[in-house]
């Protein structure tokens, strides 16, 4: 039996492949009931195509992305994603918790519980849990998320920026996902329907400011004030929206040892920059679920051999685009003013599509 600690995408998509392979598994999660939380995703290519093997894609409602805009200060670019190859879906967080959680049987399922001590003997794994009770499993999953302390205590990074989210109801439906940096505050507006989008307000905290430097309604005016740039403002519906709050935080990479394997947050958090902390997270499920059924008896050393280079690049990477995003130094700002003017977007994109995909080739092969 797999036993995965922490019912989150990695843990979900991870049951949700060896369901579909007759694997025994449980899930354990420390919550009292799975609910619906969060704001909204975006799905890129990797992501999309796991989702379609696990059959879970045409069931998940979302809007799929044809146009992106691209910002900084005044000057908007429009990319045409779709054509440029590049999947985009942005769905809630719970639609997609909830089309994962439908493949999975409550029986496979222990809610209100954690791990309080395990044992890894040869093949055999043995689990205590909060409630008394015993488990007897051949791999042990962390998916516990970033700030799992099951196998190491978290090295976390303080990026120093602050993002707020929120599923914002819309006047009028709007057709273009958009991110735009204003220097020290970056915006992003990705719609998941027709009456709703995903909003995301990120800030470069300044020495001495915190969450509550920012209340509600000063930072509502100011994504108002930015109307005159970005159009579809003036389509968001602020009075009944629900704000989740958090630091942007990444951890150092740790993929566990022998048997006892980290997957998702819990290996690798990283700054949600790219968009890609979710979708790396189903990438190792289903690296991780090709290794148990070969019965690989090294687990944690075989993902950190196959998958170690490509989740520290895109670690390294998200860390790099949140300091040039809000870096105002003149020199920086130059550089950006340049860049953005001159440099052909869809090059990025074609680059971003391309790594995208080399996954999708492995999931095919
Ligand atoms: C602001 C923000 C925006 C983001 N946007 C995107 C995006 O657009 N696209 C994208 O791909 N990624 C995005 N991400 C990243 C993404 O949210 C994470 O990478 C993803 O949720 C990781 O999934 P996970 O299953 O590893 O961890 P989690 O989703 O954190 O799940 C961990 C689970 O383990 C449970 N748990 C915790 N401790 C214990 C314990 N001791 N015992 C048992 N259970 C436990 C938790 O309750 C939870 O259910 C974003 C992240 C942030 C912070």
């Amino acid at each position: 039996m797999v036993i995965i600690n922490g019912a989150g995408i990695a843990g979900m998509t991870l049951a949700n492949l060896l369901q579909a392979s007759g694997v025994a598994y449980l899930l354990i999660e420390k919550a009292p009931k799975l609910e619906a939380l969060g704001a909204g995703i975006i799905l890129q290519n990797n992501g999309l195509a796991i989702l379609e093997k696990l059959d879970v894609l045409r069931c998940l409602n979302g809007h799929d992305v044809n146009e992106m805009c691209v910002g900084y200060n005044r000057q908007i670019k429009v990319l045409e994603a779709q054509r440029m190859g590049m999947k985009c879906k942005v769905v809630h967080r719970a639609d997609l918790q909830s089309a994962l959680l439908s493949n999975i049987p409550t029986s496979n399922v222990r809610l209100n519980v954690c791990i309080k001590h395990f044992d890894i003997q040869g093949q055999n794994v043995h689990v205590n849990l909060s409630d008394g009770s015993t488990l007897l499993g051949s791999y042990l999953v962390d998916g516990s998320g970033i700030n799992s302390h099951l196998f190491t205590q978290p090295k976390l990074f303080n990026s120093n920026h602050w993002c707020w989210r929120s599923i914002v109801n819309l006047r009028q439906p709007i057709a273009r996902s958009g991110e735009y940096w204003f220097g020290k505050q970056r915006l992003g507006i990705a719609p998941i329907s027709h009456t709703q989008a995903y909003v995301f307000h990120v800030i470069d905290m300044q020495k001495g400011e915190s969450e509550s430097s920012y209340p509600i309604d000063v930072r509502q005016r100011w994504i108002k004030q930015q109307i005159e740039v970005v159009d579809d403002i003036k389509q968001l519906d602020f009075d009944d929206a629900q704000w989740l709050s958090h630091p942007l935080l990444d951890r150092d990479i740790n993929w566990g040892q022998g048997r006892l394997v980290a997957i998702g947050d819990a290996a690798h958090a990283m700054t949600p920059n790219l968009g890609q902390g979710a979708v790396l997270a189903m990438e190792d499920a289903f690296e991780l679920a090709k290794l148990i059924l070969k019965d690989d008896t090294n687990p944690a050393q075989t993902m950190r051999q196959n998958r170690h280079k490509r989740v520290k690049a895109v670690h390294k990477q998200s860390r790099y685009v949140g300091k040039i995003a809000h870096n105002e130094y003149w020199a920086f700002k130059i550089i950006k003013r340049v860049f953005f003017a001159f440099m052909p977007m869809s090059l990025a994109v074609k680059a971003q599509v391309k790594w995208m995909n080399q996954f999708i080739k492995q999931i095919e092969g």
